[in-house]
């Protein structure tokens, strides 16, 4: 999709990034609410101002659906995390992932159709204003598309031990990218090198 905000270089992977710590025992949840993932899709240009308001509404006006969105959504982000993070480390996906997937993938796509575009003709969504969810089917069909591209090989979770958890797409000409980003995780990480690299130099023999 165009004009989406991504700092991961895949829609999928910045879903999978809506919990932090992800790597450790206790991920913190960013998705607190129904609003909470809406308002994350409007952040990265998913959705629009006008989807947004759409979806915001129709959630107040249906509480348990708006759950039970949420759940599903955070049930494809926990395959999609599990998934990608075992690639990176070259591990295969648990099966039961690929069946959460493939099941929701069948949704998805179903609500693919042609549209005319100037070029000659484009995949868009259907637009169903009234399912909650909707906001999932583009990052299932990412999360497709990410799987059979040659990136796979370039999906990393950031080296950091403390289990910040990550996912990115490395594209550094010589796949170098460790870190979620250099200002926390890299910086956490330089600081430790040059702290024990003092503590060996002033070690009393
Ligand atoms: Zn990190």
């Amino acid at each position: 999709m165009k004009g989406l905000k991504l700092k991961t270089g895949a829609l999928c992977l910045e879903f999978a990034n809506t919990a932090d710590w992800h790597g450790s025992a206790h991920p913190q949840e960013k998705l607190q609410t129904y609003r909470d993932l809406v308002l994350w899709a409007q952040r990265i240009r998913l959705l629009t101002e006008q989807d947004t308001e759409k979806l915001l509404a129709e959630a107040e006006r249906h509480p348990i659906d708006a759950q039970t969105a949420l759940e599903r959504a955070i049930a494809l982000r926990e395959a999609i995390y599990r998934i990608f993070s075992a690639i990176a480390h070259h591990r295969p996906p648990k099966i039961s992932d690929l069946a959460l997937l493939n099941e929701l993938l069948s949704r998805a796509l179903a609500q693919l159709q042609l549209k005319p575009t100037p070029e000659g003709f484009g995949w868009a969504w259907v637009e169903r204003a009234e399912a909650l969810d909707w906001m999932l089917w583009p990052i299932v069909r990412s999360t497709a598309d990410l799987l059979t591209s040659s990136d796979l090989s370039r999906v990393k979770e950031c080296a950091d031990d403390r289990g910040c958890g990550w996912l990115f797409v490395d594209m550094s000409k010589n796949r170098s990218r460790r870190w979620c980003d250099m200002e926390s995780c890299g910086n956490v990480a330089k600081a430790r090198r040059h702290y024990q690299r003092k503590r060996v130099k002033q070690a009393p023999r």
